[in-house]
Order: C-alpha cells, then sequence, then structure tokens
C-alpha cells in the first residue's frame, strides 16, 4: 500500500539534534530563535513567534489581540478541528460561514453578512495548500477594523499575487510530521505587527520578559530547540520538497480522467499539502482505491460543525451546504516529495481505473 504521508528526514536533521543534545541546551534557546529568524524570511515576514504546535500558535495569536468570551470570530467549519477549538478555548464564539465549491476556501461573499458588532477577528484557512483569497478578506477586515489570522497550517510555500502565505499580517503554521515540513510536534505565529509580536512572546512564556517576574497570566506555549534543530534542516529542504510536489501535481493534472481535479488561481502556488479530488460514489472510490495498492484519505471525513464539541453551537446551526456536500466528495491522493516516479504512475493507473469502473462526476460538475 502506498501511504498517504510519508515524513522525509535525514543526515542533516540527525547532525543538528544531535548537536543540540550535546550542547546541553535543549529548551527554547538560540536553535529557535535562528529557525524563527529563517523560517520568517522564507514567508517573507518580519517576525516569527515558534510555538509547541500550531493549535498553540492560533490559540496564541487570539489570545494576543485580546480575544475572549463575548467576542466573535468568523471562520470556516470545513476544515480541521484545531482552526475552531483554540477559538473556544479562549472564550470566544465561532461564526461559521460556507466555503467555496472550486477553491475549497472561506466564500469570501458570504464575510460581510457575517459582521457583527462582536466580530473580533476573521480566520481564513489556506486548505490543502492553497491560499484563501487574503486581498478580498483584506479588504473587507479593513473597512471593519478587524485583523485576520490566516491558518496557514497546511500552506508553507503557497503563494498568492507574489506573496507568501504568512505575510499578510498575521499568519499561523503547523510543524506536524505530515505537513510540507515537520519540527515532530511544533508551529510558529509570524506577524508584521511588533507590538501584537512582543505580546505573543511574553504570552508564549508566562506573560516573563524578567524570568521569574510576569506581567500578566501567560502560557508555556514554547517550541524546544530539539524540534527546532529539525526545523532547520527541514525549511532548508523545503523549496525542493515543493518543487517535487508541483512536478506530481503537474503529472496528476494531465494524467487523472473521470475525477474533478484541485483548481487553481492563474496568480496563485499552491503548496499541494494535499491533492484532493471530488467524486461521485466516494466511500466505493476510496475502498477501490485501497484494493489498487493506494492509501488515499478523507480530510475531513466530518466538518467541525458536525463534530461532537462544537454541534451544539449556535453557529453550527447556520446551513453550511456546500461544506456538507463537499464533505460527501472529497479524497486526497498521497502527493508527498517521497512518492517515486512509479508510485506516481501507480496511483494515476488506480485512480483512473476506479473512475472508469465507478464511472460518475459529482452532481453539479
Ligand atoms: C495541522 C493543522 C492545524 C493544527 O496544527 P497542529 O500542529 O497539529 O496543532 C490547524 N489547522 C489546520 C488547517 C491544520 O491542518
Amino acid at each position: 500500500m502506498i501511504p498517504i504521508a510519508r515524513p522525509q528526514l535525514g543526515e542533516e536533521e540527525k547532525a543538528l539534534v544531535w548537536s543540540a543534545m550535546e550542547s546541553g541546551q535543549l529548551a527554547q534557546g538560540a536553535r529557535v530563535a535562528e529557525f524563527e529568524a529563517g523560517f520568517a524570511r522564507y514567508v517573507g515576514s518580519p517576525h516569527g513567534i515558534a510555538t509547541s504546535s500550531g493549535t498553540t500558535a492560533l490559540q496564541l495569536a487570539l489570545l494576543a489581540l485580546g480575544i475572549g468570551p463575548g467576542d466573535e470570530v468568523i471562520t470556516v467549519s470545513f476544515t480541521f478541528t484545531a482552526t475552531v477549538s483554540p477559538i473556544l478555548h479562549v472564550g470566544a464564539t465561532p461564526v461559521f460561514i460556507d466555503v467555496d465549491p472550486v477553491s475549497f476556501t472561506m466564500d469570501v461573499g458570504q464575510l460581510e453578512d457575517a459582521i457583527t458588532p462582536r466580530t473580533r477577528a476573521i480566520v481564513p484557512v489556506s486548505l490543502y495548500g492553497n491560499p484563501a483569497d487574503m486581498p478580498a478578506i483584506l479588504e473587507i477586515a479593513a473597512r471593519y477594523g478587524l485583523p485576520v489570522i490566516e491558518d496557514a497550517c497546511q500552506a508553507h510555500g503557497a503563494e498568492l499575487g507574489g506573496k507568501r502565505s504568512g505575510s499578510w499580517g498575521i499568519g499561523v503554521f503547523s510543524f506536524y510530521p505530515t505537513k510540507n515540513m515537520t519540527t515532530g510536534e511544533g508551529g510558529i505565529l509570524t506577524t508584521d505587527d511588533a507590538s501584537f509580536e512582543d505580546r505573543a512572546r511574553l504570552l508564549r512564556q508566562h506573560g516573563m520578559r524578567v524570568r521569574y517576574v510576569p506581567e500578566f497570566l501567560g502560557y508555556n506555549f514554547r517550541m524546544t530547540d530539539l524540534h527546532a534543530s529539525i526545523g532547520i534542516a527541514q525549511l532548508a529542504k523545503l523549496p525542493a520538497a515543493n518543487a517535487r510536489r508541483h512536478r506530481i501535481a503537474e503529472r496528476y493534472d494531465a494524467e487523472l480522467a473521470g475525477v474533478l481535479i484541485p483548481a487553481r488561481r492563474p496568480d496563485s502556488v499552491h503548496a499541494y499539502h494535499q491533492y484532493t479530488l471530488r467524486v461521485a460514489r466516494r466511500d466505493d472510490f476510496l475502498a477501490q482505491l485501497a484494493e489498487r495498492g493506494v492509501g488515499a484519505n478523507i480530510y475531513y471525513p466530518l466538518p467541525v460543525h458536525r463534530q461532537q464539541p462544537f454541534r451544539d453551537l449556535d453557529a453550527s446551526r447556520v446551513p453550511l451546504p456546500i461544506t456538507d456536500r463537499l464533505t460527501e466528495e472529497i479524497l486526497s491522493i498521497p502527493v508527498y516529495p517521497g512518492l517515486t516516479d512509479d508510485e506516481v504512475s501507480t496511483i494515476i493507473g488506480a485512480v483512473n481505473a476506479t473512475a472508469s469502473e465507478l464511472g460518475e462526476l459529482p452532481r453539479d460538475a
């Protein structure tokens, strides 16, 4: 079976982790600072604040904006659960809007109607590595004076109009093992705002600027130097890894038949964290791919507004027809850089054979 993800770690990661272990500096130190500077430079943002995960980076962003009980945060339900759980953890209320069926990202046409006097932030998701329509979202947000946090946890290296994900203001990334680059576990918050950055750095470390003297109630959301060492090596490999993802995606675009392939705006660079198809009879499709040796997967089998921690919220009573329909149709096939050309051919053959056997596109395709 060709697996859906396969992290690639090598001698560079080993050497850096080993030298960090030998140095005796294990927790947040010089390696974290080096990683933060390198990643921020890569995305084109002035500041990076590394964290223990993408989830804590998102929580840190909300906390640094002062968002809490009584506040509303507009986001999408067609995403990983951790886009939304930090909104609840800070005591705020999510407000879901639907996604665009072609881009899989926030339907900007619904954004303005969702803004109320209690709205305090907007969290679009650059899902599967396809950038959300940040220029349009930022234009609306600016008219209402609202901050925007891009959930770029799947969008390392994605671009729109020549700007990378994470460089639009506030961005959040994850370095979980299946992402385009990993630190084992880890995340980072990027920002162009120095006072927001200062507040986030303090919140990450018990509210302490001076050791043992908290200025306000904080957290321990730090990354370790061991994890940052993996990240430094992975970041150096990211451009080549993403280029390989693009070459695989180009073959899929050209050679797959009988399925809806992911769309891409001409002015964008897709990070192809996932290569996600839309098919009719999705569950049969998935089973047949498995029989043909291809480990496809569904991201995600339940939209957030139908998951146990969220389904009783008022926000979850709003109809999200596109989110619900896409959830029934989506299927991601392996697209990671470690795939061999033969494996890519096997995947193409399996998808095309399954499509010709099941022979239907989604309803409105
Ligand atoms: C992975 C991911 C997160 C959470 O990141 P972790 O590092 O796993 O905490 C949040 N949002 C999206 C869209 C993700 O894919």
